[in-house]
C-alpha cells in the first residue's frame, strides 16, 4: 500500500510502498478515507515534537471504512464507516479500567508513537473505531478527532454549564471548534480574544464578541462587556503565559480557567488576590477521551459543531502535496483545513 512517512527529522515527508498491516484479533483494519494534515505533524516533521522511530507513517486524524474485522471485536463489521480515536491504550491499568487513558503508562498515540493516517490501510484496536454516521463527511468525521475533541474535552474539564460565559483565547482549529461546542452547552456570552482581524472578523460573525488584544488589555476589555462581573469560564488555546494569565485574570468569583495551549514559560500569579479570594480555578488539559467521542460525532451529526465544505480543501496521499500543506500552516490565518483523500488504487 501507499503511505506518506517520516524518514528523517528535518527533511520533507517522502513516499513509500509498504505491506498492508496483518490485523490481530482484537484489532480493525481500516481502508482510509480521509485524513486530516495537523499543526502537531509539523511539529513531528520539523523536529520541535519528539517521535520515537524513523521512518514513521503520520497522521492522527482518521476515518475511512473498515476492512477487515479481527475475530473478538465485535461491534463493528466490514464496510462500516468509521472514525479514529488515536491514543491507543492497554484498557487494564489503573487509569483505563477509570477511563482516564490519556494517562495509560502504556499509552500510544496514533501517528506519533505508531503509523498513522497518511496511508491507504491503517490497523488499529477495535477498541478506537467508532461508527461514523452516514451524515457526516469523512473529511469532518477524520479532522474532528483532534481539535474538536480536545475542545470538548476542554469545556468538559471546566465543568462548563448552561448559562456561562466562555472567554476564549486563540481563535485558531480549537477556538473555532470551542465556540461552537460552547454553544451545545446553551452558554451565555462568548468572548474570543485574538489579535489577528480575520480571526476576530469571523468570530464576531459567528456570534462571538470579539475582543482585539491589540487594542488594548484583553481582561480590562472582558471586564467592562461583563459589567465588571468577568466570565465564568476561560480557555486557553494558545500556549504562552502572558494569555493564561489573562485567562485567570478575567474570571469572575468560582471561575475556572482551563490551560489548553502548550508552552515552556512560567506564568506569575499571586494566590491571596488572584485566585484565593474568588475561588477560581486553573485547570489543565490534556487530549481528550474515548468516553466524550459519541457526543462528540452526535454533536456533528446534528450540525451544531459545522466544518463548511469551503474550509476543507482535499490533497492526495502523496508527499509532495502534503509537504507543500505542511508548509502553508505555518502561515494560515483562516480555518481552512487540508484532508488527504487517497486515490483509490490499491485492493488487498
Ligand atoms: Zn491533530
Ligand atoms: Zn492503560
Amino acid at each position: 500500500m501507499r503511505v506518506v512517512q517520516l524518514t528523517e527529522i528535518g527533511k520533507a515527508l517522502t513516499n513509500a510502498d509498504v505491506t498492508v498491516p496483518e490485523i490481530g484479533s482484537s484489532d480493525v483494519l481500516i481502508r482510509i478515507a480521509a485524513a486530516g494534515i495537523c499543526h502537531s505533524d509539523a511539529h513531528y516533521r520539523a523536529g520541535i515534537s519528539k517521535i520515537d522511530r524513523l521512518p514513521l507513517t503520520l497522521g492522527h486524524e482518521i476515518a475511512g471504512r473498515v476492512e477487515k474485522v479481527g475475530t473478538d471485536v465485535t461491534h463493528l463489521s466490514a464496510g462500516d464507516r468509521v472514525c479514529v480515536h488515536y491514543l491507543v491504550h492497554c484498557g487494564t491499568c489503573e487509569f483505563c479500567v477509570r477511563e482516564l487513558e490519556q494517562f495509560c503508562r502504556s499509552g500510544r498515540m496514533i501517528g506519533k508513537h505508531r503509523d498513522g493516517g497518511y496511508a491507504e490501510f491503517i490497523k488499529v484496536p477495535g477498541a478506537n473505531a467508532f461508527l461514523l454516521p452516514d451524515e457526516i463527511p469523512f473529511e469532518v468525521g477524520a479532522i474532528m478527532m483532534c481539535s474538536s475533541a480536545t475542545a470538548l474535552h476542554a469545556l468538559n474539564k471546566a465543568r462548563f454549564k448552561p448559562g456561562e460565559s466562555v472567554a476564549i483565547f486563540g481563535f485558531g482549529g480549537l477556538g473555532f471548534s470551542a465556540l461552537q461546542l460552547a454553544r451545545t452547552f446553551d452558554c451565555g456570552d462568548v468572548y474570543v480574544i485574538e489579535i489577528n482581524p480575520a480571526k476576530l472578523a469571523s468570530a464576531a460573525s459567528m456570534g462571538a464578541i470579539a475582543i482585539d488584544a491589540r487594542s488594548a488589555d484583553p481582561v480590562d476589555q472582558i471586564k467592562e462587556a461583563s459589567a465588571g462581573k468577568g466570565v465564568d469560564v476561560a480557555l486557553e488555546l494558545i500556549g504562552s503565559a502572558k494569555t493564561m494569565r489573562q485567562a485567570v485574570l478575567c474570571l469572575g468569583p468560582l471561575g475556572r480557567a482551563t490551560l489548553v495551549g502548550l508552552t515552556v514559560e512560567s506564568m506569575s500569579i499571586h494566590p491571596y488576590t488572584e485566585l484565593i479570594n474568588k475561588e477560581v480555578e486553573i485547570i489543565g488539559v490534556s487530549d481528550h477521551l474515548a468516553t466524550e467521542i459519541p457526543a462528540l460525532i452526535e454533536f456533528t451529526r446534528s450540525g451544531k459543531l459545522r466544518f463548511s465544505p469551503e474550509t476543507l480543501r482535499v490533497v492526495d496521499l502523496n508527499a509532495g502535496q502534503i509537504n507543500a500543506a505542511l508548509d502553508a500552516l505555518h502561515d494560515s490565518i483562516d480555518h481552512v483545513r487540508t484532508v488527504i483523500v487517497p486515490s483509490c488504487t490499491s485492493d488487498l
